[in-house]
């Protein structure tokens, strides 16, 4: 109700005032030189002097609207017949064109006041006349590098349409920290061609994989090149753009699509209530514009309007001032442009000085201030995100500071909303666990996310379930993670799809690296792990029982044999021969009717066996010949036991000889293991960068071998490591490790880890969704679904059984010590001699039972049983030559106690007497 009669109120005035007070009134002249149409300029000069002559009532103002052409003369003609009129003009406003610079020193050696609403270069000139309302040139400069600051670019592209928009770059340009041989140069500077077509410029940006731009041309070229760059695929989720025209905000950005983060920056706040009420009132009187409807939407109010509404108001309002004072002549005179005797504009100076100084009643672009010169010093700039219509901070010219108005959370929960609005592509290779083809059931045909399985994917799909995005999975066309091509100066596989705009996330086994780090960003890491060594394990050698023999070789072993029968048989002949070994049956018989030689086959047999057994013999020959014979039988054995027992030794400590590495340095020390790495990795990188000595002496090693110890992929190094005739160690990041050797039973991880380092997701520089993601892993990092994701690939899907971990503990009992079954022929020898002697034992038992029973007329079975008895009876250790069946077994032990202490006597002697060799 109160809006509708305040606009009747308007209404009525408004005839009134065209009627009565317009026709009679001495006017004040202003002067308005517009290049084009400015309707909406046009309706603040109309709506702001219809104001001052209704509702002030001092002044009577009038305006004359010219429309200068870009001919400087023609416009300099203009202005002189609009000064000479008869009312004179009271204050010029200029406009943005070629012939403003003619304008201006007109007004100004007429000391008329010319007012500007655009930007002008820095200019040390002192006009007293001229005042510009636009941010004066080298302060805007300033607020525009202070607001690429706060964007946080690590680099970007400057793109700009002309010279003027180069110079407004200088603040920016100054932020560059220039690094000679940097990958990256920090700031590009490239200059919009004449147009249309900017294709060549962007794809050239696109090539250089910049993500950063900043735009500075005329509005109204602001849409098409958007367009341009979106055919480029420069307008996406990840591409920044800062459009530095005062006008972006009036553009329609919905035809673009995007979720480009695009940000502008406006001089005045259209959404205050002062603002719409005056935009409210420009719109309610019924000016004719050429019969056209103009468009009053706060948001569709150029910049060049506001400031040339707040120039008028500010001008009407001094003259008002002026005139109620009484103290100035207010009067404009006529000037002739042409007549050298002209004299200036009475109060032109008085009224530029005092515009200098009052503060104004009410501005649309906030604080206003000038300094002598005109430059306005003071205003605040607004940082303006597009899509969003929402200031994201403010930078003020009076104390030179930006003040964010956005919190992270508010900026986060932003990009989060447009991560929603879009299918996130995911770049990632295929790799195990990470990514895998999933086979399909028969006559089943996978699409899309369903073709894959892996770590990776469940990774993904646990973050886009918290974050609440949808995905698409796509493999990096080379296969690659990621590392700069120094010839094609361009980033490789995951990274270089991050790069060129095809993924807006990247995700396998993908190291955080630094030099990766300086290109994109990374979450927090999802996995920790190390550079480690894989090998594998020692052959298992075939288990010989009778590795004792192997000290000899089977020709040897025959020969002995041979020659122990041989020199056994030598050994008769010779002591049947020499006179030396017939011995005197009865010592205490002097001259003895025979003589008895020991030396029968039998002995010769023992005591050939016992020497070169190294046991000795209880016997020895006398004979001269016979001991020559045998000392040198002693030889043989001698050197033949001593080359046996060292010979041994060697053959079980010759596996223990074969090369073996427990660690790096280990490896580094060698030739024989060849060892190498993933071509192009971080593990690669890591080698090839290090400063420690050991991994530099690696690198050389591998770097130099030929063929090439590098490898395409972790699954050609596994295979290249059990291949049997590669004798080859792979370094391998201790996660791939682990998995490997978990099925895998032939492979070993060697030593501990060379480094520390992680695995993240990695997306575009300055990802404003990086917190998101983060929190999100976090999440899935306390509620343990990342070691249950880790578990699931790592050890409950894998197709191959999992390794005996008994069976891996034996295997690492790696023949420091003898196992059983290396010396079981030793055993068996053993065992299966005894038994012989058993059998021996059992057969001369039999054989004496059956004389027995012949020489006591017994029965075989009865004098098997006596003697098996006896035998049983373990107690009883003499026995009678001749036993009788009935005989007590006590009375038969008194006998055979008398005769066997005899023969335990003589025994003794004997035994002590062969010992001392005293026999003979
Ligand atoms: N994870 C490594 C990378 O991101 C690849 C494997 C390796 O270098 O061992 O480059």
């Amino acid at each position: 109700m109160k809006i509708v009669l305040q606009n009747v109120l308007w209404l009525l005035s408004f005839v009134a005032y065209q009627y009565f007070c317009l026709e009679n009134q001495a006017v004040t002249n202003i002067g308005v030189f517009f290049s084009d149409e400015k309707y909406q300029s046009e309706i603040a000069l109309n709506t702001t002097i219809y104001k001052k002559n209704t509702v002030d009532q001092r002044a009577n103002f009038k305006s004359t609207i010219k429309h200068v052409p870009a001919d400087s003369f023609e416009a300099s003609k203009i202005l002189c017949e609009t000064l000479n009129t008869d009312d004179g003009v009271a204050a010029v406003f200029g406009t943005e064109s070629a012939a403003s610079s003619i304008l201006e020193s007109i007004c100004n050696q007429f000391d008329v006041p010319y007012m500007i609403t655009s930007w002008r270069p820095p200019s040390f000139k002192k006009r007293h006349t001229v005042l510009n309302f636009f941010p004066e040139a080298e302060l805007f400069a300033h607020a525009l590098a202070e607001i690429v600051k706060s964007l946080q670019w690590n680099s970007f592209v400057i793109i700009y349409e002309n010279e003027e928009g180069l110079i407004r770059m200088q603040e920016i340009l100054k932020l560059q920290e220039y690094e000679q041989n940097s990958k990256q140069n920090n700031v590009l500077v490239k200059q919009l061609g004449s147009g249309p077509d900017h294709r060549s410029l962007l794809k050239e940006i696109k090539n250089l994989t910049e993500n950063n731009i900043i735009l500075d041309c005329k509005t109204e070229n602001i849409i098409p090149i958007l367009k341009q760059a979106k055919d480029q695929r420069l307008l996406t989720l990840y591409n920044n753009y800062f459009l530095t025209s005062l006008d972006a905000h009036t553009l329609d950005y919905s035809e673009l699509g995007t979720e480009a983060n695009i940000t502008t920056i406006r001089i005045f706040d259209y959404n205050t209530t002062t603002f719409h009420h005056t935009i409210r009132r420009w719109g309610l009187l019924p000016f004719d514009y050429d019969g056209k409807v103009i468009n009053l939407e706060a948001d569709k109010i150029k910049t060049e309007t506001v400031l040339f509404y707040d120039a008028l108001l500010l001008l009407t309002d001094c003259i008002n001032d002026l005139e109620s004072s009484h103290t100035h002549n207010i009067a404009t005179n006529p000037i002739d442009c042409y007549n050298e005797n002209q004299i200036r504009s009475e109060f032109g100076l008085t009224i530029s000085a005092y515009m200098k100084e009052r503060k104004p009643s009410l501005t649309l672009s906030g604080p206003l201030k000038f300094d002598e010169s005109g430059h306005r010093i003071d205003f605040n700039v607004h940082v303006v995100d597009v899509l969003d219509k929402k200031v994201i901070a403010n930078w003020f010219a009076s104390n030179n500071s930006l003040v964010l108005s956005r919190s992270s959370n508010e900026t986060e929960n932003a990009a989060v909303a447009n991560l929603q609005k879009i299918l996130v592509k995911v770049s990632s290779r295929l790799g195990e666990p990470y990514l895998m083809v999933k086979k399909a059931e028969e006559g089943e045909e996978l699409y899309g996310n369903e073709r894959y399985e892996g770590y990776s994917m469940d990774l993904i799909k646990e973050v886009a379930k918290l974050i609440g995005f949808k995905f698409e999975f796509f493999i990096t066309s080379d296969g690659k993670y990621g590392n700069f091509d120094e010839t094609k100066k361009k980033w490789t596989g995951l990274v270089g799809d991050l790069l060129e705009g095809r993924a807006h996330l990247a995700v396998c086994d993908l190291t955080i690296t630094h030099q990766r780090r300086e290109v994109v960003d990374f979450s927090m890491p999802f996995m920790t792990l190390g550079i480690s060594i894989l090998y594998r394990k020692e052959d298992k050698k075939e288990i010989n029982m009778f590795a004792f023999l192997d000290p000899f070789s089977i020709s040897v072993w025959i020969y002995t044999a041979t020659l122990y029968l041989i020199i056994s048989v030598v050994l008769f002949f010779i002591s049947r021969m020499t006179p030396g070994d017939w011995e005197n049956p009865h010592p205490c018989d002097e001259n003895p009717e025979e003589l008895e030689n020991i030396w029968d086959i039998k002995n010769c047999l023992w005591l050939t066996l016992g020497s070169i057994m190294t046991q000795g013999c209880d016997i020895l020959p006398k004979g001269i010949s016979s001991r020559m014979a045998v000392s040198m039988w002693w030889f043989f054995s001698l050197i033949m036991t001593s080359s046996y027992t060292a010979n041994l030794a060697a053959f079980l400590t010759k596996d223990r000889m074969e090369p073996s590495i427990d660690s790096a340095e280990d490896l580094s020390k060698q030739t024989k293991i060849k060892y190498g790495a993933l071509q192009g990795g971080s593990t690669f990188a890591f080698f090839k960068d290090s400063n420690f000595s050991t991994y530099q002496k690696m690198w050389m090693s591998m770097s130099s071998a030929r063929p090439s110890v590098f490898v395409q992929n972790n699954k050609d190094g596994v295979k290249k490591v059990q291949a049997p005739k590669e004798n080859y160690a792979f370094l391998m990041e201790s996660t791939q490790i682990e998995y490997e050797i978990e099925t895998k039973c032939d492979l070993k991880q060697v030593g501990n880890w060379l480094d520390t380092k992680t695995y993240g997701i990695a997306m575009p520089m300055n990802s404003p969704y990086r917190s998101a993601i983060n929190k999100a892993i976090l999440k899935l990092q306390e509620t343990g679904k990342l070691n249950e994701l880790k578990n699931i690939w790592w050890k409950e899907r894998r197709n191959e059984p999992s390794c005996d971990k008994k069976a891996e503990g034996e295997d690492n009992a790696d023949g420091a010590e003898l196992a059983l079954a290396n010396v079981g022929g030793v055993f068996f020898v053993l065992g299966v001699g005894i038994g012989i002697a058993f059998v021996l034992a059992i057969a001369e038992f039999l054989w004496n039972v059956k004389s027995v029973s012949v020489e006591e007329h017994m029965s075989y079975w009865e004098a098997l049983k006596v003697e098996v008895k006896f035998a049983c009876n373990v107690w009883i250790t003499k026995k009678r030559t001749k036993p009788v069946a009935s005989e007590s077994s006590s009375s038969s032990s008194r006998k055979s106690d008398k005769i066997d202490n005899k023969s335990i006597v003589h025994s003794i002697l004997h035994s002590a007497g062969s010992f001392m060799n005293l026999n003979n």
